[in-house]
């Protein structure tokens, strides 16, 4: 696969997921947030699905990224829209042009998650998207060091997001909005760390399917 039909491929994906999971993910934000993180995400990737419908794969993955990252932030709105869109975006300026391949889509995701960390602060352990982001970047870049393929870099990437999330539930928050119920967040999964999972969930099944 080209690695711009690829970045197509990968943010309809998500954009899919994101529209089945919308009431999970805002479900999720009404036991410990404000309740809008799916309606807030939905809306957002359906900006980026209507972009790709509109110009497809025009351009290098590198402008496709970033591009939805502009729509991400702008349209998504709070927290994860300013996050989300850094993130996007600083993958983006990680693929300048041509062919991405393994280790570049692997720095790519470790810049995107150099992103949300510079801008949200959070560590390991805060119950944020964080969570999902940093062992998923760690296991694709585990996996490329191994000579593994980009399907399993990527299916390895999504596991490890997939177990971050689920080990938010037992974390208590101390960024974003959860962090002011204190104690009482815990017991819950972080939304953020559940959307992350679906972008990473996303790209595995694109690359494998
Ligand atoms: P808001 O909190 O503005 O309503 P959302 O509900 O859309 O925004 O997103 C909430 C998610 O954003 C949280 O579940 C968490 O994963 C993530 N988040 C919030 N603050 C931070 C932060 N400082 N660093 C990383 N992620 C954060
Ligand atoms: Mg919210
Ligand atoms: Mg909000």
């Amino acid at each position: 696969m080209q690695d711009n039909a690829l970045a197509v491929a990968w943010l309809r994906g998500f954009a899919r997921a994101v529209e089945e999971d919308e009431d999970r993910l805002t479900a999720l934000d009404s036991a410990i947030g404000d309740g809008d993180h799916g309606i807030n995400m939905r809306r957002g990737t359906s900006h980026v699905h209507r972009m790709l419908l509109r110009d497809g794969p025009s351009g290098t993955m590198g402008e496709l990224l970033d591009a939805a990252g502009r729509l991400l932030r702008t349209h998504v709105g709070g927290a994860a829209g300013a996050l989300y869109g850094s993130t996007f975006q600083a993958m983006g300026a990680a693929l300048p042009d041509g062919r991405a391949g393994l280790t570049g889509l692997g720095d790519a995701l470790q810049e995107g998650l150099t992103a949300v960390v510079r801008l949200g602060a959070a560590a390991p352990g805060d119950k944020t998207m964080v969570d999902a982001y940093t062992p998923a970047v760690a296991a694709f870049r585990e996996a490329c060091a191994h000579g593994r393929s980009l399907g399993e870099a990527a299916t390895a990437a999504a596991e490890a997001a997939a177990a971050g999330a689920r080990s938010t539930v037992s974390m208590q928050a101390r960024k974003g909005r959860a962090s002011y119920l204190g104690y009482r967040s815990v017991g819950h999964l972080d939304p953020g760390a559940v959307s992350t999972g679906m972008l990473f969930r996303a790209l595995a099944e694109e690359i494998t399917n």
